[in-house]
């Protein structure tokens, strides 16, 4: 089931970042040496109760050189097309503005829950200042302090009341669900069209043509597909459309609701920063990758070009290191159809179970070529390893100290790992755990 998502709205200084903070709680990252990808998070997960949810922080998206109302008003229209229940924060200190009332009328033309919050109400005294914020049109006003943490369960408790319907199913098990990411114009809805109007892919809904769908099933050699958010690929037209948070932000939708994830990069124009970031969201996120080098129609090649590409890749996208690339031309549908079975291999590998039996062979062999290390005098121990889950592949070293295996040696086992039962195109978690 795709999760419900919270958007925050609201004029700048009201507080929308330290909400968003509070919500989402610490998050350490899996990967802190990538650049660009734990900072500035506009998106995140949130729990509240039994409730999973997204929460976006649309005050996190930047939109240029707008003038001050057009920024505010993109950023409410991005909350209603993003979002199932829109949180409208205030600052009970300032009372309501201008600027206050200018996104009230926008969200008052939507249909989506809206949540008055009024922060920065710090201490009692201050609960009676809230009434005028009832003139804002949205029934009763949340007072709540992010500063003091005060007020957010109620307000929670308000906006998860109109979750959409959580029992509806989403797609099965058989599903491969994949996303394409990419920043505008790689080609990424190019790409889409090219694979649906492959030979032997059967359509069987296209984005758009049913009502509120926004994914593309299909059916490919007996194995079901979803493209998640094939709509948002297409859809191009609002100004904010083409902003690089935004763009994020739907990545990030569509990651969340990906087993595998296809990071579409420009043979053409080449490798930029902004693909670097995008590329990391689909790492940190745990999902299979698979690198696609679009437009390679229009590159002046020889025998060597695509080799240093490749080598190029490999040198920007280092945390990617197990993803495949495939090169091609969704213009010419020159090797389109080797697209999908990568896809297949991906996702087969990302839910890949290995027998507790032969890992533990593999591990012993790797210790007995590479010892163990030492630190103050002290060696690791490795007693036994098991994996504990799939979606990407985990695995549970239990060893005499954990902090004893350090990256370094970290990385030789899961190199190991790999070599022995291949794992291309999915991460794999390692941890280590003490056994006493
Ligand atoms: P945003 O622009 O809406 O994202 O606002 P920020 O989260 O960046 O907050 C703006 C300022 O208000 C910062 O200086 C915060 O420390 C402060 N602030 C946020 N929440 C509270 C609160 O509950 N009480 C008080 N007094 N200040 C707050
Ligand atoms: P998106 O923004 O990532 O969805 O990109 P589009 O699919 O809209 O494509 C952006 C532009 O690149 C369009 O003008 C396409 O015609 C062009 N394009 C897409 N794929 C190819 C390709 O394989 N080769 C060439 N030469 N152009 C392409």
């Amino acid at each position: 089931m795709a999760k419900a998502v919270i958007a925050i709205v609201g004029r700048p200084n009201v507080g929308k970042s330290t909400i968003f903070n509070r919500i989402v709680g610490e998050r350490v990252s899996i990967v802190e040496d990538v650049p660009g990808v734990t900072r500035d998070r506009i998106y995140s997960k949130g729990e509240w109760l039994t409730h999973e949810f997204n929460v976006i922080d649309t005050g996190g998206i930047d939109l240029g050189d707008e003038p001050f109302l057009a920024q505010i008003r993109h950023q409410a229209e991005i909350a209603i097309d993003e979002a199932d229940v829109i949180i409208f924060m205030t600052n009970g200190r300032e009372g309501v503005t201008a600027a206050d009332e200018e996104v009230a009328k926008i969200l008052y033309r939507s249909k989506k829950p809206v949540v008055l919050a009024v922060n920065k109400v710090d201490n009692p005294e201050m609960r009676s200042d809230i009434y005028d914020f009832y003139s804002l049109g949205f029934g009763e006003p949340f007072p709540i302090s992010g500063t003091h943490g005060l007020g957010l369960g109620d307000m929670l408790d308000e906006a998860v009341k109109h979750f959409p319907d959580e029992t509806g199913a989403d797609y099965g098990e058989d599903f491969i669900k994949f996303s394409l990411i990419g920043r505008p114009n790689v080609g990424k809805s190019s790409l889409v069209n090219a694979m649906l109007g492959e030979e032997r892919v059967i359509v069987s809904d296209i984005a758009g043509t049913t009502r509120d769908a926004i994914d593309t099933t299909l059916k490919y050699n007996g194995q079901e597909f979803v493209i998640i958010d094939t709509a948002g690929m297409r859809k191009k037209g609002k100004v904010y459309e083409t902003t690089e948070k935004y763009s994020v932000l739907r990545a990030l939708k569509a990651i969340d609701r990906s087993d595998v994830v296809l990071v579409v990069l420009d043979g053409e124009e080449g490798i930029i920063e902004q693909d670097k970031r995008i590329a990391g969201y689909a790492h940190e996120a745990g999902r299979a990758v698979v690198i696609v080098v679009n437009k390679w129609d229009a590159v002046e090649k020889d025998e060597k070009t695509m080799k240093e590409f490749e080598t190029k890749i490999r040198d920007h996208f280092q945390f990617l290191d197990y993803a495949p690339i495939v090169f091609l031309s969704a213009k010419t549908k020159k090797r389109i159809h080797t697209l999908i079975p990568e896809i297949v291999k991906a996702s087969n590998n990302h839910s890949m179970r290995v027998e507790t039996g032969v890992l533990n062979d593999i591990i012993m062999d790797a210790v007995a070529m590479n010892p163990t290390p030492t630190s103050n005098g002290k060696r690791l121990k490795i007693f036994y390893t098991t994996q504990v889950a799939v979606k990407p592949p985990s695995f549970v070293v239990f060893v005499n100290e954990p902090e004893l295996l350090h990256f370094s040696y970290e990385r030789f086992l899961e190199n190991r790992i790999r070599d022995a039962f291949g794992f291309e195109g999915t991460p794999i978690k390692i941890f280590a755990r003490a056994r006493k």
